[in-house]
């Protein structure tokens, strides 16, 4: 029986091992860390590699049949230490002539729901893809490609460790969250992913063709700002 949950877990740990062995690795050791430690001494050491090391990792992929129709990969851009991080689906023609997300009209969108909304400006955020390769024709990203790239986009998402992210679209929504929900059941709360707060939203090319749709979007950045606030009234944990 498929278990996405112990999948997910097993992945978690692979990566987390490759993380601490690249770690290891950076720090000029090779092997087995020969070191003795009691049990009950043994503290868990969080390995948190930054973006620049994700980018060198990524290099330039060909993991993914993607890359060949690319002009540019597009990683992602914004403030590495962002409380909020949004997470698209793929990027546009616009965006792959550029490499950088959301550039587009949907991309002007996202600007006025940041700056006009939220009253933040763009640089203060995060935001990245599903996948960092235009598919052909802005076709949706393939299971195979969206599982190859995900990796980059949790380990882009554990550097940055935003208070909150959001999801644009469903497909974001779907690939973040591991479900096949519609964005209809998903929206309007907060879902988990690894302790942070993901709340599903319009994607902004959605709301161009919808523009009466923008009313439902703004509870969604609403909920998003009474979150960032709570979460910067409580006092910090020591
Ligand atoms: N749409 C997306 O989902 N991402 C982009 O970067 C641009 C358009």
């Amino acid at each position: 029986m498929p278990d996405p949950t112990r999948d997910r877990e097993l992945r978690e740990l692979v990566r987390d091992f490759r993380n601490y062995f690249e770690y290891l690795a950076g720090l000029g050791l090779k092997g087995w860390p020969r070191v003795t430690i009691k049990a009950e001494e043994y503290q868990p050491v969080a390995v948190v590699e930054t973006l620049e090391d994700i980018r060198r990792d990524l290099g330039d992929c060909t993991r993914c049949p993607l890359h060949r129709g690319r002009t540019h990969l597009v990683f992602g851009e914004g403030n590495p230490r962002a409380e909020l991080m949004f997470v698209g689906e793929a990027p546009g023609e616009d965006e792959d002539r550029q490499g950088r997300p959301f550039v587009g009209r949907s991309g002007q969108l996202l600007t006025d729901i940041i700056v006009k909304g939220l009253k933040m400006r763009r640089e203060d955020v995060y935001i990245a893809n599903v996948v960092k390769c235009r598919p052909p024709k802005n076709r949706d990203p393939l299971p195979e490609e969206a599982q190859t790239c995900l990796p980059f986009l949790h380990r882009q998402i554990r550097a940055v460790r935003p208070k909150v992210i959001c999801a644009l679209g469903k497909v974001a929504a779907n690939y973040l969250l591991e479900t096949t929900e519609p964005l209809s059941k998903l929206r309007r709360r907060f879902h988990d992913l690894e302790g942070i707060p993901v709340m599903p939203t319009y994607h902004p090319s959605f709301l161009l063709r919808q523009p009466e749709m923008k009313r439902e979007a703004w509870e969604d950045v609403k909920l998003i700002i009474a979150r960032l606030r709570q979460d910067n009234d409580q006092p910090a944990h020591s």
